[in-house]
């Protein structure tokens, strides 16, 4: 491209941050930076002699990687049933922590990433964050907490490092990751949700991911009992209700509260989540590995639910590059949604404006697929 030349770069889809993504945009590119965005008729009307290059499926500001363990960044990938997942993880549990972290962060950052959410297990990896990330985002601070004795025990010290957390807040943020609901106890949820409402302080939970989860949920059935029984002397009453339900009974669906998975879920599940102006990260790539099904794209897209997109960890996806989310869907899904989910789906889950690329924004900032 020569210096001075003005080209019009094109895709399938384009996404410049404004509006909702294209099936026929463009930018206009000169020197080095954006000079144009827009419609590609309006940009040729504006720039009659510059050349149209096509870019491929899809161009876009930086992507948001919505759903991350960095701490398991050094486990072996597992691809397998749901529930043996969950032991790969306590099996491997000397690989998880501030090196992964840090491996992950680098590969999240070479991936080109705007912005990230993650799953913070270790208070090690909290700090590391809060001091050193360049990258922009929410580190939710997770709590796994299945026996209902201990509720108030945990909340007090959920309470008292979080609030610590905040004081540090600067690129990061501080959130609130209450696992999933088969492991943390309801009473425990309830105030986690009431605590983080008051505070203003973002929500992420996994939730009906699995078949599993919701045989235990409503019926009190199947592997995931052996899990909880582990962690867990008070005996599981199940709550007699799907994931979704459930949490929306306990208070927890809000407009700062973002599910991660929803692979297993009704119509009026996802009608309580549009609802609520909850928003939900889909992590097709470990769905697959993990043998869970697939999330219902199209029914969350007719009821306006915000949905974002994310890798999860390094122990159920091959790598950390959102990108590959939306590629894996590509032919299954509205290529135009998965931009949006990509991009501003993203940035909205994590409370974070939308870059835009518009007059001065550099190309190192533009992305394809
Ligand atoms: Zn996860």
């Amino acid at each position: 491209m020569s210096w001075l030349r003005v080209e019009l770069w094109t895709a399938e889809v384009v996404y410049t941050g404004f509006g909702t993504p294209m099936l026929r945009g463009g930018i206009a590119v000169q020197g080095g930076f954006v000079v144009g965005q827009g419609s590609l008729e309006e940009l040729r009307a504006r720039f009659p002699e510059a050349e149209v290059v096509r870019k491929g499926r899809a161009l876009f500001p930086p992507p948001v990687n919505a759903h991350t363990h960095l701490d398991l960044s050094l486990l072996p990938l597992y691809r397998g049933p749901f529930p043996g997942f969950l032991s790969h993880v306590m099996a491997h549990r000397e690989r998880r922590g501030l090196e992964g972290a840090r491996r992950g962060l680098e590969e999240l950052l070479a991936s080109g990433a705007g912005a990230f959410a993650d799953i913070v297990f270790k208070d090690e990896v909290m700090d590391f964050l809060l001091g050193e990330s360049p990258l922009p985002g929410v580190a939710f601070y997770e709590v796994f907490a299945p026996d209902p004795a201990e509720a108030e025990e945990a909340f007090a010290r959920v309470r008292r490092k979080v609030e610590a957390w905040r004081r540090r807040e600067g690129r990061v943020r501080v959130g609130l990751a209450p696992h999933a609901p088969y492991s943390v106890s309801p009473s425990l949820l309830k105030r986690l949700a009431q605590y983080a409402q008051a505070e203003g302080l973002p929500l992420m939970v996994h939730a009906a991911e699995s078949r599993e989860e919701v045989a235990f949920l409503t019926r009190g059935e199947g592997p995931l009992g052996e899990v909880y029984g582990r962690f867990a002397r008070t005996p599981w009453t199940p709550p007699g209700t799907t994931p979704v339900r459930h949490l929306h009974a306990l208070g927890v669906l809000g407009p700062k509260t973002v599910l991660v998975h929803g692979v297993q879920v009704e119509e009026e599940e996802v009608r309580l989540i549009a609802e609520a102006g909850a928003k939900v990260v889909l992590c097709p790539r470990s769905n697959r590995n993990l043998g869970v099904g697939e999330a219902p794209l199209a029914l969350y897209a007719r009821h306006g639910v915000e949905l974002a997109l994310g890798t999860d960890s390094r122990g159920s996806s091959p790598d950390l590059d959102v990108r590959n989310e939306a590629l894996f869907l590509w032919e299954r899904a509205d290529p135009r949604l998965l931009l949006r989910a990509l991009t501003r789906g993203g940035y909205r889950a994590l409370g974070l404006p939308t870059p835009k690329l518009t007059r001065g924004t550099p190309l190192s900032l533009v992305h394809f697929l």
